[in-house]
């Protein structure tokens, strides 16, 4: 099985790059800002209780995040391969899912970080902010606060899949088809 992780700071690129990869490699999409979007469509409990911090930009809490992801990997574990859009975000919850995917024999592949300067990334957010109606893209305090969050709680996820030689680090600036080619050399030398 391949198991991908997309991972950079909000704005670097992973939902549009998960869509590519995803179709190339027929990997099965988890993106929890998606679903938790979702839920919050559907005013779920959980939905309401994401909107709080969501709003804000802060991460929901560990134990939502990863109850979540422990039921689809668990329905898809004959999948040809899954990607990790937006989780790991702390590394409790990379702990965690190595524990999952390891107790299911199917272990993290790759981790593919895509970089991307600050000034770039608040670029990018408050673009989308045009297009989208994500309330975490429509104000500079928040999405700074995001991308604060990105540098101290996530970033040291890095260390963790460093640690297991998984780590590759691309260069997010430049076309979708050129990063995306960047991305797919990493993943071929894995597969
Ligand atoms: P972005 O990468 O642009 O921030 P996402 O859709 O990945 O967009 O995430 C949006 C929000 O959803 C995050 O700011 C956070 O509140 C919540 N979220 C998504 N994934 C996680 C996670 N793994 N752990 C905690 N919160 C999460």
């Amino acid at each position: 099985m391949l198991n991908v992780i997309l991972f950079g700071p909000p704005g670097a690129g992973k939902g549009t790059q998960s869509q590519n990869i995803i179709k190339k490699y027929e990997l099965v999409h988890f993106s929890t800002g998606d679903i938790l979007r979702a839920e919050i469509a559907a005013q779920t409990n959980l939905g309401i209780i994401a909107k709080l911090y969501m709003d804000k930009g802060e991460l929901v809490p560990d134990e939502v995040a990863i109850g979540m992801i422990k039921a689809k990997i668990l329905a898809n574990r004959n999948a040809k391969g899954l990607i990790f859009d937006g989780f790991p975000r702390t590394v409790t919850q990379a702990k965690e899912l190595d524990k999952m995917l390891e107790s299911e024999k199917i272990p993290v592949s790759i981790m593919i970080a895509l970089d991307v300067e600050h000034n770039e990334l608040v670029t990018r957010l408050n673009g989308r902010a045009f297009e989208s109606d994500r309330v975490d893209d429509k104000d500079i305090k928040i999405i700074e606060n995001r991308l604060e969050i990105y540098r101290k709680t996530t970033f040291p996820v890095i260390d963790f899949y460093k640690n297991q030689g998984k780590f590759k680090l691309i260069d997010g600036i430049g076309t979708i088809d050129t990063i995306f080619s960047r991305i797919c050399a990493e993943i071929d030398k894995v597969i």
